[in-house]
């Protein structure tokens, strides 16, 4: 399933150079991205950055300044909300407090004058689909939070919009029923295949459900591609801090047979890196190495690549990894994680303990930007 690598492939929605600008100030920036069909699509990015009023866009609660929006190649610039097949699932939930289950899901269907018996049918299948047959009759303050957001799911679902838009849709669970409910809500979208957009401000929420990750800063698009694209090849030091855990190291580029070395990076032994596409010597660049992908060890080893000293200032122990934040001999502070399970020697390291850490050509990533 990439339909966004099948040339031949109609998105469901198009962003054509879309402008959305409240006042002299501009929320979105001449911003095209297509969405396909039966995507489980995130827009991730810090507050303000412009999510919101995508979503707003999409359901027609708002119209771009510039550029078109097309759904199923029909340009929805100006169709209201309520023509257009899509829905939106709002973190309040906003069920109707005095109306059962069974109501809340019926609500849109009574709405358009749908005929008893199919609606019936309707409302079962959806209370199936979101395991809420037993809940029925029950009103939404004698459920819990969890089984509130299913039925706010139902409710959204049982028009069968082409798209539904989540925004935060979790926000509101805590850590364990909000990580089961990322699945339910992958199952449930799978089994309908309808085009879920969410917004969310959990990376790791995005990372879990998504199809496609659209990362955005100051109403623009700074990088979409799927969450591995977006975790092993961030476009930039942007994205690669915005998703999980980074070390940056700053310095210029020097091309050697089979990649580059990054040296005066502030006094560190020069890096060995592999880039595609080439860069100017002395070009300033920017390394990107993830905690999981650098080795610690108690003693040097001239047979592994890219050595560092370093000296063990903190150390985190969550279980099944240790995070070593670790002093170079230059004084950047990097972060090294080991999985527990697999740390070779079967010692731990120690506060102030000196060590050396190693990663291989290919662990980092050179940035321009
Ligand atoms: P958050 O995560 O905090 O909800 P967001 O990324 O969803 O943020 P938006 O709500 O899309 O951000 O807002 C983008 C920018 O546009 C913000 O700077 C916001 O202040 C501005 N904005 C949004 N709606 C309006 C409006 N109706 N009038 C003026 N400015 C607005």
């Amino acid at each position: 399933f990439a339909p966004w690598d099948d040339p031949q492939a109609q998105p469901l929605i198009r962003f054509q150079g879309v402008s959305k600008a409240f006042g002299t100030f501009t929320a979105i920036e001449n911003l095209t991205l297509d969405i396909y069909p039966r995507e489980f699509f995130a827009l991730l990015g810090p507050s303000g950055c412009g999510k919101t009023t995508m979503m707003r866009m999409l359901a027609g609660f708002e119209t771009p300044t510039a550029g078109s929006i097309f759904l199923d190649g029909r340009d929805i610039g100006h169709v209201p909300p309520h023509l257009r097949p899509v829905n939106m699932m709002f973190q309040s939930y906003a069920l109707f407090p005095h109306l059962s289950v069974w109501d809340n899901i019926a609500f849109g269907l009574k709405r358009d004058g749908m005929a008893k018996p199919a609606m019936a049918a309707r409302v079962e299948e959806m209370l199936r689909l979101t395991r809420l047959e037993k809940f029925a009759r029950r009103k939404p303050d004698q459920i819990s939070g969890g089984q509130r957001q299913r039925v706010a799911l139902a409710r959204a679902l049982a028009r069968a919009p082409k798209l539904l838009l989540l925004d935060e849709p979790l926000a509101a669970l805590d850590k364990k029923l909000r990580h089961e409910t990322q699945f339910e809500l992958m199952d449930i979208q799978e089994k309908t295949g309808t085009t879920f957009v969410i917004v969310t401000h959990d990376q790791e929420e995005a990372m879990t459900v998504a199809s496609r990750i659209a990362v955005m800063d100051h109403g623009q698009l700074i990088q979409v591609a799927t969450p591995a694209g977006i975790y092993e090849t961030p476009n930039s030091v942007y994205v690669a801090d915005f998703i999980g855990d980074v070390n940056i190291i700053q310095g210029s580029a020097t091309a050697v047979p089979g990649g580059y070395d990054i040296a005066h990076a502030e006094g560190l032994p020069p890096i060995r890196a592999v880039h595609e596409g080439s860069l100017t010597p002395g070009q300033r660049v920017f390394y990107a190495l993830r905690p999981e992908k650098i080795y610690v060890s108690a003693e040097p080893d001239p047979s592994r690549p890219n050595q560092q000293r370093g000296r063990i200032i903190d150390i985190a122990y969550v279980g099944n990894t240790s995070t070593y934040h670790v002093r170079l001999s230059n004084g950047q502070m990097v972060k090294a994680q080991m999985t527990n399970a697999k740390r070779l020697s079967r010692r731990d390291f120690g506060w102030e303990e000196e060590v050396w850490l190693s990663w291989t050509d290919t662990a980092g990533l050179i940035l321009e930007r």
